[in-house]
């Protein structure tokens, strides 16, 4: 059987990876580092990760043929995205170990599960219920109170399949607009601050987790990322417990982040999970420059059944998105002092496309 007892892969072993964008790039190169090899498997043609490695399969997730080979051609199979289709993954999952264990996917790859979960973990959220159907809405723009967010509960991310409800919304417009698609609502929450932790967590449950990060998104995207948040300590130590303990309750194997809105309460300050996401991710890639070891190499090290590194920060970082047409001023980063460009290779600029992302790092003395 697969199991994570399974010896840890031997440099030259081959770790595959579901997905070809930037996120299995990055994945790949902390690999090769470490003398791993990285098969990608991807639908699209145009996969930014394509273009570092050597092995490749460009099939569907639902071809099962190519699916088998890819399987066979790794000693390991993990992935770069949430969304990958569950039967994808249960087929690979019988032919080599997959890690994270997909079964995780059912539970995040849905809002509402995800949301019921972190509850029973006794972690806070935003106020949220379920609005399977236009009355269910109504109901819960009663129960919740407006002005209030309705999120897909499938399929979301970047703010796509998400609805504003203002105090004065019509909730029929709103479901309208997620043409019927079951949902649930969320109460908008007046967070002070946004932050995430990233965790890796090894196959002996060993944990280790990256400085809290707080994000600024602009149009929903990710857009500035830094470190350390500036958060009192008990609201970091909060975040990071709450990281641990969601990892520690699926027996997770890989990197986890949390993303977590912090909410003034009179004195203090409350911590609410708004989302897990099981893989690495983009509130992470300033470990990349700013951080001894980073979030892609931490998974690899995971997966493979290796040790964790102990995570040391290098200084005061911060990671800026290049997003659309802003990675063709990539000129200007290159001569900034302590600045680290990265670039993903994708092709057309598009609006809200992730093109690329500069981190700069100011040492401490
Ligand atoms: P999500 O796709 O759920 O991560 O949401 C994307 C972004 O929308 C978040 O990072 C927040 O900036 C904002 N957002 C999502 N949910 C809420 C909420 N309940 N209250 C306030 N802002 C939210």
């Amino acid at each position: 059987m697969f199991t994570r007892a399974n010896a840890p892969l031997a440099p030259g072993a081959t770790i595959g990876i579901l997905g070809g964008g930037q996120l299995a790039r990055m994945l790949a190169e902390a690999a090769a580092r470490l003398g791993l090899n990285c098969h990608i498997f991807s639908p699209d043609q145009d996969s930014c990760a394509f273009d570092v490695v050597r092995r490749i399969t460009q099939a569907d997730y639902e071809d099962q043929d190519a699916l088998a080979r890819f399987a066979s051609a790794c000693d390991v199979v993990t992935y770069e995205f949430e969304n990958v289709p569950s039967h994808t993954a249960a087929f690979l999952s019988q032919r080599r170990l997959v890690l994270p264990d997909p079964r995780i996917l059912a539970t995040t790859q849905d809002r509402l599960i995800e949301k019921e979960f972190v509850e029973s973990l006794g972690i806070a959220t935003a106020p949220y219920a379920a609005a399977g159907d236009a009355p269910q809405l109504f109901e819960a723009v009663r129960k919740i109170g407006l002005p209030a967010i309705l999120k897909t509960r499938r399929m979301g991310y970047d703010g796509k399949g998400q609805v504003k409800l203002d105090p004065n919304a019509d909730p029929a417009a709103a479901w309208r607009a997620v043409h019927g698609a079951p949902c649930i609502l969320e109460g908008f929450v007046p967070y002070e601050r946004e932050v995430s932790v990233v965790v890796a967590r090894g196959r002996d449950g060993a944990m280790q987790s990256f400085d809290v990060t707080a994000n600024e998104h602009r149009d929903h995207i990710l857009k500035v990322s830094r470190v350390p948040a500036s958060v009192p300590p008990a609201v970091a130590d909060e975040a990071m417990r709450i990281a641990e303990s969601i990892a520690a309750a699926f027996d997770y194997v890989g990197v986890l982040a949390v993303e977590m809105f912090v909410v003034r309460d009179g004195d203090s300050h409350r911590v609410l999970v708004n989302e897990v996401a099981p893989r690495v991710h983009n509130s992470g890639h300033w470990t990349i420059d700013g951080c001894t070891v980073s979030q892609f190499e931490q998974h690899i090290r995971a997966v493979a059944g290796w040790s964790l590194a102990q995570p040391l920060r290098l200084g005061v970082v911060e990671m800026t998105n290049l997003i659309g047409a802003e990675a063709n001023d990539y000129a200007k980063w290159l001569t900034v002092p302590g600045a680290s460009l990265h670039l993903y290779g994708k092709g057309e600029a598009r609006p809200g496309r992730k093109m690329g992302h500069v981190t700069r790092v100011w040492p401490q003395s």
